[in-house]
């Protein structure tokens, strides 16, 4: 009980330092729009790949960085991709544009502070004796830079991440999963991360003479850095909607077979018309790998000093931050801004020639919030010493994406692109 009440305390305490920091940022923010000048030829910071790492550290970017220099910031898709609510749209429809934030209003730099690419970078090449180093595009093209930063986040598919680079794909993908989920009358969502249990949830909300089953490998709902109280309370609520939960299974099912039966080791067998495989999300660190094989994790991801440099000596003008970092923290949004932050900082101290400041993940980055059928979530918060779990009832189907627009610099759910497309 002590500990709980000790965690309620930190919490209140954090949200204070919070509410601290994001004022000290935007007076910081506002002296900086005064005195920064991009100069003729402005050197190159530049960050590949605009999500939730990306974006930010470029916000910050655009903020602080001393007069010649300026930020570049090359992503591959045409919109902001909001993982959240991925497997909610995949199980109801009318809501998918919302799952597309319009580029543009969050960096707000100064004029001349930022320059925005709408392209895939296809290789790096370090800085090299005082040269700036260069990354290649997709065309073709090559960019300067003097600092780089690496957010490539990383991939998988429906229901996790959009594997299509465009809005009008990327709904149509969507739709395509959706109408499997509708077509299907025995659905099993392989993976019990938060996108297979979300998905299996909804679907059975939805869908509730569907017969829903949910295999995960462990026995154990969720990753590492869960704990069992989380892991319990998903059980019970996943028994409540008639969910059949299987745990402690790993069925190996090949690409494309979209129906069959399932043995299970107990000999039980599961038909499935319908399957959805939540697992193999795999870190985007190709870039890397050419680069330093040394700094390129078991499981593929980038291995960064506390500083968030690319942890090869060899490269102290590259950093990364988000999903393709390997690190022992949860990896969500929430770690993800606060290493762009870092990054960020670090790169402006960097070009002034102070020493740089270290990451160090916080208890409060996993706070996590897992929908259990529509209308239903849990909220998960633990300092590892206690753990704090609620529920929250009367969600909106869309879920919390109209703060996402509005915390991006976008008017929900207004897409200047969507003129454009009907004209
Ligand atoms: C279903 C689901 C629900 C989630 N819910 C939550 C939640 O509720 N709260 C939370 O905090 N986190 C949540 N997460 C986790 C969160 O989405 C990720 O941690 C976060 O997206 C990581 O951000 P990132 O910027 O590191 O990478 P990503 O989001 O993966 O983005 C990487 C970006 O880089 C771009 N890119 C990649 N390669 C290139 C290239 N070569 N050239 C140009 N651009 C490139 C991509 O297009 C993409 O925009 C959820 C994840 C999933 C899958």
């Amino acid at each position: 009980m002590l500990a709980e009440i000790i965690l309620v305390g930190k919490i209140l305490v954090l949200v204070i330092q919070q509410s601290w920091k994001r004022l000290r940022t935007s007076i910081q923010s506002a002296v900086h729009r005064l005195t920064y000048r991009p100069g003729e030829k402005p050197k190159n910071i530049v960050v590949i790949g605009a999500s939730f790492a990306g974006y930010q550290a470029a916000r910050c970017l655009a903020n602080s960085l001393p007069s010649g220099y300026r930020v570049v910031v090359i992503e591959k898709n045409t919109h902001f991709q909001l993982t959240w609510v991925l497997p909610r749209f995949c199980v109801v429809d009318g809501h998918d544009n919302k799952a597309f934030i319009p580029y543009g209003s969050y960096i707000k730099g100064p004029p001349g502070s930022s320059q925005w690419i709408n392209e895939a970078v296809e290789s790096v090449q370090p800085t090299q004796n005082g040269q700036p180093g260069r990354v290649q595009l997709a065309s073709g093209k090559e960019i300067e830079y003097e600092y780089l930063v690496l957010a490539t986040g990383s991939s998988a598919t429906l229901p996790s991440r959009v594997c299509e680079e465009s809005k009008i794909e990327g709904m149509k993908a969507i739709a395509a999963q959706r109408e499997k989920i509708t077509q299907g009358k025995h659905i099993v969502v392989i993976g019990g991360g938060p996108a297979g249990i979300e998905l299996a949830a909804d679907a059975k909300t939805q869908f509730p003479d569907k017969e829903v089953t949910l295999i995960h490998s462990r026995e154990t709902l969720l990753n590492d850095g869960f704990g069992l109280k989380l892991h319990h309370a998903v059980c019970k609520e996943m028994e409540n909607l008639g969910v059949n939960l299987v745990l402690g299974e790993k069925p190996v099912i090949p690409d494309g077979m979209d129906s069959g039966d399932i043995k299970l080791s107990g000999g039980e067998t599961i038909h499935f018309d319908c399957l959805i495989k939540c697992v193999g999300q795999k870190p985007n660190s190709h870039l890397v790998r050419f680069l330093s094989p040394d700094a390129f994790s078991r499981s593929g991801h980038i291995r960064v000093k506390p500083s968030l440099q690319v942890d090869d000596d060899a490269f102290p003008y590259i950093f990364a931050a988000g999903d393709v970092i390997e690190s022992n923290g949860i990896k969500n949004a929430r770690a993800a801004f606060e290493q762009a932050q870092v990054v960020a900082e670090n790169i402006c101290r960097s070009i002034l020639g102070k020493s740089l400041i270290e990451y160090k993940s916080e208890w409060w980055e996993g706070t996590t919030k897992i929908t259990l059928g529509i209308g239903k979530s849990l909220v998960y918060i633990t300092d590892h010493c206690a753990e704090v779990l609620f529920s929250m009832k009367k969600q909106k189907v869309e879920l919390d994406s109209a703060m996402i627009w509005k915390h991006l610099g976008q008017k929900p759910f207004i897409d200047p692109e969507d003129k454009l497309v009907l004209v």
